[in-house]
């Protein structure tokens, strides 16, 4: 049996204890571990679906993961238990088909090669030598003396990693992000985290436009009517947040404001083509990279598993411009590139486009939290509570563990902890 909360001074019953907002990983943690502690939780999520950026997608025939496909830092992350639980299969075997470096479409000269080669691992030898305790740095600033040619190469691969140009990230919060071993959901993680939701009081096209925090509790306008509730957890990402699509009244304090000021989201995007009939040679699980030009790198994964699918991604102010051009200018770029790289005739084989673009998503608008140079702290400043009644929770707020699947998830236990400890 649920134990409800009263509203004090409430005119009438709240329709739950928490309404949690967003029913990605973090949502999904939030809401079982209230529910395990006897809370009656309502989730309301904008999507028609569930796993926020988790997400697997299966338009094409075969399935990909549009999102979030790692399991990361293995080691400690909750999703391997909660995939054992569930039966849900992982493995640690990458697609491994091999990898070549373009530049232009053509193999990179091996004197290229090399440049590349020596400028990686700069971010993490600069990381151990330079002192950032008196004063944070943006990544570029971490590498400014190895000039601007090979400083833009060493960063490079942060617009695959992290989504953004370097000028834009913390040296520090990038420095404390978590490593460790990654693993693959073979079935999908984005089906992973949507099965995760079963048995969860979730409300799918219920885009929330107004959270009221004045009265006792906390009251939430939905297209459906508005719940009320003693307290609400808001995953929804960061970048939702700054453009505004929830109006907080009163509006969020000048702290949580300024938190968010100081975070930022990435743009990595994936562009997923259908490509049927001909393997133009290449053998399966094979990976290009496309760097002729440091800032619009373009991983390429060619048919993994042997699907009729090559999955393509890229990040920061390139990915930004593909989202803006739409999908039809994504496919038409990233068939060039391919018969750049293939031959022509691969013009003839692409059969479909499939372009989560997280960056213009009203959803997402963005890929995953980034802190900006100095603002490292501004992920815990996010999550502090509000009026004893709001928290705000999700993988920006999860410290080392941002940007993840399983930071999100731990996010949200704490959240939902966080409401437990002020409300009982
Ligand atoms: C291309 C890409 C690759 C990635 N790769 C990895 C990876 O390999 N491994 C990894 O661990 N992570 C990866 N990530 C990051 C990972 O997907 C996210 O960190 C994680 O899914 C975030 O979970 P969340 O619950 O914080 O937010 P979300 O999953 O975004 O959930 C928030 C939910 O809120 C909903 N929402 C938004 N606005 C409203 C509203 N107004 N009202 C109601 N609901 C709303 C959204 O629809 C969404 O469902 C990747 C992300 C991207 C974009």
């Amino acid at each position: 049996m649920t134990a409800s909360w009263a509203l004090p001074g409430a005119g009438h019953a709240a329709e739950a204890d928490v309404i949690v907002i967003g029913a990605g990983a973090a949502g999904i943690a939030a809401a079982h571990q209230l529910k395990a502690a006897g809370r009656k939780a309502i989730v309301l999520e904008a999507r028609g679906r569930v796993g926020g950026r988790a997400f697997t997608d299966s338009s094409l025939g075969p399935a990909y993961d549009a999102g979030a496909m790692f399991i990361h830092w293995a080691e400690r992350n909750p999703w391997v238990q909660i995939a054992r639980d569930l039966g849900v299969a992982t493995s640690d075997e990458s697609w491994g088909g091999g990898f070549q470096v373009f530049a232009d479409g053509k193999p990179m000269a091996d004197a290229d090669r090399q440049k590349r080669r020596g400028a990686f691992g700069q971010i993490d030898r600069r990381l151990e030598t330079v002192d950032l305790k008196q004063r944070d740095l943006s990544v570029k600033d971490l590498l400014g003396d190895l000039g601007p040619d090979l400083s833009q190469i060493a960063s490079s691969g942060l617009l695959l990693s992290i989504g953004e140009e370097s000028d834009r990230i913390s040296a520090r919060d990038y420095q404390r992000l978590w490593s460790g071993d990654d693993l693959l959901v073979p079935s999908g993680y984005g089906n992973l985290v949507a099965r995760h939701g079963a048995g969860l009081d979730i409300r799918l096209n219920q885009p929330v436009s107004e959270i009221r925090w004045d009265g006792p509790g906390v009251s939430v306008a939905t297209p459906s009517g508005t719940l009320r509730a003693n307290a609400c957890i808001v995953t929804v990402p960061v970048g939702v947040l700054k453009a505004g699509a929830i109006r907080f009244t009163p509006e969020l304090p000048a702290r949580t404001r300024d938190a968010l000021g100081g975070i930022g989201m990435g743009a990595l995007t994936k562009i997923a083509l259908k490509v049927e009939g001909d393997r133009f040679g290449i053998s399966p699980g094979m990976s290009f990279l496309e760097a002729g030009s440091a800032g619009r790198l373009m991983n390429v994964d060619l048919f993994p598993d042997g699907k009729d699918i090559v999955i393509a991604y890229c990040g920061g102010d390139y990915a930004r411009e593909l989202s803006l051009a739409g999908p039809d200018a994504a496919r038409d770029h990233l068939t060039d590139l391919l018969s750049k790289m293939i031959g022509a005739d691969i013009r003839k084989a692409v059969t479909g486009i499939s372009f989560p673009a997280w960056w213009t998503d009203p959803f997402s608008r963005g890929s995953y939290s980034v802190c900006l140079p100095g603002r490292e702290a501004a992920r815990e400043q996010l999550a502090e509570p509000i009026g004893g009644r709001v928290f705000i929770a999700g993988e920006a707020t999860a410290g080392g563990g941002a940007m993840t699947v399983g930071g999100a998830t731990l996010a949200g236990r704490a959240a939902a902890a966080a409401v437990a400890r002020i409300k009982a």
